[in-house]
């Protein structure tokens, strides 16, 4: 397979798309971003690398964080995790407060913000150093030492982030959270805040990728199964209320974030990442979407 002549092809059939949508303007930081960038970066697991566009300018994982934050919440409690929230799909905006309510405080997911800040409580109750450990763990994983926390989009999402607030009160109001509510929101923020590249993500997900071969970073432990399963939540929870249809158009486990990005995986083959910051109303980036429709359509490959 030609994956940088696809890539390529792929690339200019989705410049039309180019300027539909908007950037996340409701965390303040992000409003300021330039939303003409778009960046692709397909790593194979025999290590080639396929790269279009400005595959190296580092943007905000946000909601991708959601990947990296279950995995080390997993190798910590085991099974015990799903005591605290579901593994089905939402149906309902990332950052629904209904269904918590209806739900008594269990939320659906570890994808939607409900389940991440439970997730972010899970790591302040294990990890002695949450804050240096996480990072630690995302800069094994992605191959790269430089990767970091963005600590003023954390605290200008921390200045205007009522509804998370909202959401991690109900969580501690049903027991939910154990730790400090602001401690629990700085970190979740903080998480959200990294700042990484289309080709270090493409490093992290291809591990997620490879679920056969052991998942030891840093301390975080998973067997083949439980990585198997992680992309399993991916494929049914990675697009919040847009899951299905991404599964439609797609057909790849994946995970997308406010800042613009979004992953996806061929288990055992590749992992590819997508970049341009105009969102769609869902949430989900127009031409990342629209990118990874195309290439699994081009190349007929896809989980199904
Ligand atoms: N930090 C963002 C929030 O909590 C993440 C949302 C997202 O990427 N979907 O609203």
């Amino acid at each position: 397979m030609d994956y940088q002549k696809i890539i390529q092809d792929v690339y200019e059939k989705v410049q039309p798309f180019a300027k539909t949508g908007k950037q996340a303007d409701y965390i303040p930081a992000l409003a300021k971003v330039n939303p003409d960038q778009s960046g692709v970066c397909l790593k194979t697991l025999d290590l080639q690398q396929y790269s279009v566009g400005e595959s190296k300018v580092r943007f905000s994982i946000q909601s991708i964080s959601k990947v990296f934050s279950l995995a080390v919440a997993l190798s910590c409690e085991g099974k015990n995790l799903w005591q605290r929230m579901g593994k089905e799909p939402s149906g309902n905006a990332f950052n629904s407060l209904v269904q918590l309510e209806l739900e008594h405080g269990i939320p659906r997911n570890p994808f939607i913000n409900a389940g991440a800040i439970v997730v972010a409580d899970v790591l302040l109750s294990h990890l002695a150093n949450p804050e240096e450990e996480f990072i630690d763990f995302v800069r094994n994983i992605s191959e790269s030492e430089t990767v970091n926390y963005n600590f003023s989009v954390a605290r200008s999402e921390r200045s205007n982030g009522y509804l998370n607030a909202a959401i991690a009160n109900l969580l501690k109001y049903h027991g939910n959270i154990k730790n400090d509510i602001e401690h629990v929101l700085q970190f979740y923020f903080l998480m959200c805040s990294i700042e990484m590249n289309c080709t270090e993500l493409s490093n992290a997900f291809l591990r997620f990728a490879d679920h056969r071969k052991e998942f030891n970073y840093c301390n975080v432990h998973l067997t083949s199964s439980q990585v198997k399963r992680i992309n399993a939540i991916m494929q049914t929870c990675g697009f919040y209320d847009e899951s299905g249809e991404f599964s439609y158009l797609v057909g790849l486990p994946g995970k997308s974030g406010v800042g613009g990005g979004i992953c996806a995986i061929y288990p055992q083959r590749y992992a590819v990442t997508v970049f341009s910051p105009r969102l769609n109303a869902k949430g989900n980036s127009v031409v990342g979407m629209k990118f990874l429709e195309l290439l699994t359509t081009e190349t007929k490959e896809s989980i199904f």
